[in-house]
């Protein structure tokens, strides 16, 4: 049985009930990461905010299909990869798993389907082939090809801009400026769907029917959504940074080569403030995980603050309101415990409360649940629990009641990712004496620019299992997985 749950939706600006258009699964696709260096927690409140939605959708019965791409090619991949001299594939590898690892220890569930641009070439080909038959693109003298904006006439109704504003994608919607792009092109509208090889390339292009290249950035989610859920599908998620140009542009790509709706419906969630401020790279307060980790914060500690407060709203992260997070998952340990206690059950057995199948009424947990259901509000949801707890003391209770009870707040806990209970393990790797003699040698030869030795040790580190990861002045030494 199907619950309703409602969502804003930015196209419509309205808030809209959720449904699978095909009655099986809800199809739903989000903008991934950049797989050029660790994620920040700004990056990570986008996909935790998804990934709450994902929880909702199969608690609400509407069994989701979820899929997330990987950027493992575009100017900062490729630079960055040059930079630390490994290839592309080596260096987008290791920061994906990096990627993955963080996303388990905030306990994202990982997409049903995840593809990298790389591997989606042909798509990404086919798809400016059937926008230049219609019209819709245009080769430059260099073989770059652009998307010709004058020339599909709904451009920008997710944004709503006007003509002077998208006349430049030199401003994103966050009001950040985007790379300029230093190709010919007939407008300054036009955006690149295809980009001719450079010689700071490298060996990163590939065949195309106007010549070496790579594809632009925004293509590849217009490529890969229809390849993995079709022309038409139920929801795109991004942060709000990407509603203009990159959504936009999407939509241009779909709707201009197929003719059909593109998504159903639009989630955008807002930015991350820092202790008040703009996360930058200035100001130091591009926390990662392991930044936070570091400070004796918890992922689940980190979760609970990141998808506190609306999602439509700035959130802004302190560290005080990590403390307030590991307060009132203690106090909800706390109540649990009691009733477990009242019933003879285990903290197991409430974890294992937390699995499918999900009821469709929530007792004492009703409001928390509306809340979720309602324009994923957790706050109301975090709220509602508590409350939940206050409503419960009132109450007789046996321990089919308590066991009913347990239900529905394990099923509210599951829905925003909150594990509680858990079990703080240190794990720290040993790295052997002789491969961090390897690492210390190439790290030295590294700093005295002696390319072909530092080279070489790095091969024998490779020869042991072991890679160096290299920041401005330090690195770390991690086991080949
Ligand atoms: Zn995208």
């Amino acid at each position: 049985m199907e619950i309703p749950l409602h969502l804003h939706d930015t196209m419509t600006r309205s808030v809209q009930p959720l449904k699978a258009e095909d009655r099986k699964q809800f199809r739903f696709y989000c903008c991934g990461p950049t797989v050029y260096g660790p994620a920040h927690i700004g990056n990570f409140r986008a996909f935790l905010v998804q990934d709450v939605l994902r929880r909702a959708l199969e608690v609400a019965g509407l069994n989701p299909l979820h899929v997330r791409n990987l950027t493992d090619v575009d100017d900062k991949t490729i630079r960055t990869s040059q930079a630390e001299g490994k290839s592309l594939t080596e260096f987008t590898r290791f920061w994906t798993e990096k990627f993955h690892e963080d996303s388990e220890a905030l306990n994202i569930l990982p997409p049903h389907k995840e593809p990298k641009a790389t591997e989606h070439i042909p798509q990404q080909i086919l798809l400016v082939e059937r926008l230049a038959a219609k019209g819709l693109a245009y080769a430059a003298n260099d073989g770059s090809v652009y998307f010709k904006v004058s020339a599909y006439e709904p451009y920008g109704k997710l944004s709503r801009l006007k003509e002077r504003e998208i006349s430049t994608q030199s401003t994103s919607s966050s009001g950040e400026q985007n790379d300029a792009d230093e190709y010919d092109r007939e407008s300054v509208a036009d955006f690149a769907l295809w980009k001719s090889r450079k010689p700071d390339d490298g060996d990163n292009f590939w065949e195309s029917p106007w010549g070496e290249g790579r594809p632009g950035w925004h293509l590849e989610c217009s490529a890969m959504s229809q390849e993995y859920l079709g022309d038409s599908f139920d929801l795109h998620a991004g942060g709000i940074d990407l509603c203009f140009p990159h959504h936009e542009n999407e939509i241009a790509q779909s709707e201009g080569a197929t003719g059909k709706p593109f998504a159903r419906h639009w989630f955008h969630n807002a930015h991350l403030m820092v202790e008040g401020q703009k996360m930058s790279k200035s100001l130091g307060n591009l926390y990662t995980l392991e930044d936070l980790e570091e400070k004796g914060f918890t992922p689940m500690e980190v979760r609970y603050t990141l998808i506190s407060g609306h999602y439509k709203q700035q959130l802004n992260f302190t560290f005080a309101s990590l403390k307030s997070g590991r307060s009132a998952m203690k106090k909800m340990e706390k109540a649990v415990t009691k009733y477990l206690e009242q019933a003879g059950l285990t903290e197991e057995d409430f974890l294992a409360l937390a699995k499918a199948p999900y009821p469709t009424e929530f007792g004492h947990f009703q409001r928390a649940w509306d809340g979720i259901a309602n324009d994923l509000n957790v706050s109301q949801a975090t709220g509602g629990i508590f409350a939940g707890f206050a409503q419960l003391e009132k109450v007789e209770l046996n321990t089919d009641s308590i066991l009913k009870e347990l239900k529905a707040l394990a099923t509210v806990l599951y829905a925003i990712g909150i594990e509680l209970f858990q079990k703080v393990e240190e794990t720290v790797i040993e790295v052997p004496d002789e491969v961090q003699a390897l690492g210390e040698e190439r790290w030295q030869a590294k700093q005295a620019r002696d390319w072909e030795k530092a080279d070489a040790l790095r091969t024998q580190l490779q020869e042991a299992g072991w890679q160096s990861l290299d920041r401005k002045d330090s690195y770390d030494l991690t086991p080949i997985t």
